[in-house]
């Protein structure tokens, strides 16, 4: 298949291997990735097909778990992440399903941040519970609790950092000691750092979680979710799975995110730029309470996240509208919200396009309000996922609602 292609040198950085890591190129040595929009692939001769099916030979077979522009796509993002494999999948939910499915059986246990994704709440402390899989949900930021935690049957610890909408930020490597010391494995969703400013791997985490949804894509395009692991975890725990079970991405959604991750470092770079500037501008703001920003000196885990994250905040901010009761939170926070002509009101993050949102009647909507009270989650609060529009356009855009409160 090859096109007599250059083949690429050894030691590359990460800016390189964004825009140039993927499959051969086919012979007709397109330099864009080709998208190989086809279920299934053609088998030379029967002997061929039986070796390639048995896997004793590599071979593209069918979409559900082979596709070239897949392929190109895990290859891109596991040189980001800096490990060895990744495996595509349709959502970040179906990511978080396939890591559960691959790791775990009836009997076993998992310790998993309280303030991970809803969903992934719901999946693993819910769904899983049906099919006999305990778990324990434990303080985001007290390496303590998760040590208490574990269980002789405890097999996987399961982090995000930074959390939505707070952004809590939990010590990586200290969980990774944690799992190890146990005999099990760390598992860490990197939605909103992506690689450009996080790499979980260097820290000790085993999986890495993606939802491609976000700032892989970056330019909210298509759903898509993947694994990053070593080759061993791939081919052997999660591999068979997509086979059997097929929560496959798309080859065209694999395409967008593959091109997606092409200016993933400096979408995170300006994106994050932004957001602190929006952060740092807010903590002034007479009528703004409290400002959640991990880029922040105020915020509790400033220096641990600086280190963690390539000394950037990320891209995604909330602040707390000042109230006079509780009446008034939510009603200034609408008022905020409302006030915006330019801020997507929208229920996703990791846009160009800055999204505005109201964590309490959205996201965290379904909580009760005394679960919402534990988690910080207060009806005054609204987050931002900062785009790429100017600054001072985001900054006029959120004064329109505060200046009239
Ligand atoms: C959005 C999100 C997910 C789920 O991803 P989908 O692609 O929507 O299924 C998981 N984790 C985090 C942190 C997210 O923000």
């Amino acid at each position: 298949m090859s096109s007599g292609e250059k083949k690429l040198p050894d030691g590359l950085h990460r800016d390189t291997l964004a825009v140039r890591s993927a499959v051969d190129k086919s012979q007709y040595g397109e330099n864009s990735e080709a998208l190989y929009l086809t279920s299934s692939f053609t088998q030379p001769d029967s002997e061929t097909a039986a070796r390639r099916f048995a896997g004793e030979e590599d071979g593209y077979i069918y979409s559900r778990f082979t596709n070239p522009t897949t392929a190109s796509m895990e290859k891109r993002l596991a040189a980001l992440e800096g490990m060895e494999a990744a495996i595509a999948t349709s959502s970040g939910m179906s990511a978080v399903l396939l890591l559960c499915m691959g790791l775990l059986k009836a009997g076993d246990h998992v310790v998993c941040s309280q303030s991970v994704f809803g969903a992934t709440i719901k999946l693993i402390g819910t769904e899983f519970r049906k099919f006999g899989v305990e778990s324990t949900f434990v303080s985001q930021t007290n390496v303590g609790d998760w040590k208490a935690a574990i269980k002789s049957n405890t097999k996987l610890l399961f982090a995000e950092t930074p959390t939505n909408p707070l952004a809590d930020v939990c010590d990586i490597r200290a969980l990774a000691d944690v799992a190890h010391n146990a005999g099990a494995l760390l598992a860490v969703d990197n939605c909103f750092c992506s690689p450009a400013l996080q790499q979980p791997v260097k820290f000790g985490a085993d999986v890495v979680v993606h939802s491609g949804t976000k700032y892989l894509d970056g330019q909210g395009r298509v759903v898509a979710g993947a694994l990053v692991a070593s080759a061993k975890l791939v081919a052997g725990s999660f591999v068979p799975i997509m086979r059997s079970a097929g929560m496959s991405l798309s080859p065209f959604n694999a395409w967008v995110v593959l091109k997606g991750m092409e200016t993933l470092a400096i979408r995170m770079e300006a994106q994050s730029q932004r957001a602190l500037e929006l952060a740092t501008w807010l903590e002034g703001h007479p009528k703004v309470e409290r400002v959640y920003y991990p880029g922040l000196k105020s915020h509790p885990q400033h220096e641990l996240a600086m280190a963690q994250q390539s000394g950037r905040g990320g891209a995604v901010l909330s602040f707390d509208v000042k109230a006079r009761d509780a009446d008034a939170a939510r009603k200034n926070a609408f008022h905020v919200v409302d006030a915006t002509q330019l801020m997507s009101v929208t229920a996703n993050l990791g846009d160009v396009k800055t999204i505005i949102t109201h964590p309490a009647s959205t996201s965290h909507g379904r909580l009760t309000e005394q679960q919402r009270e534990a988690a910080g989650i207060r009806q005054n609060l609204v987050r931002v996922a900062a785009g790429l529009e100017h600054i001072d356009d985001l900054k006029a855009d959120l004064s329109r609602g505060l200046d009239t409160l």
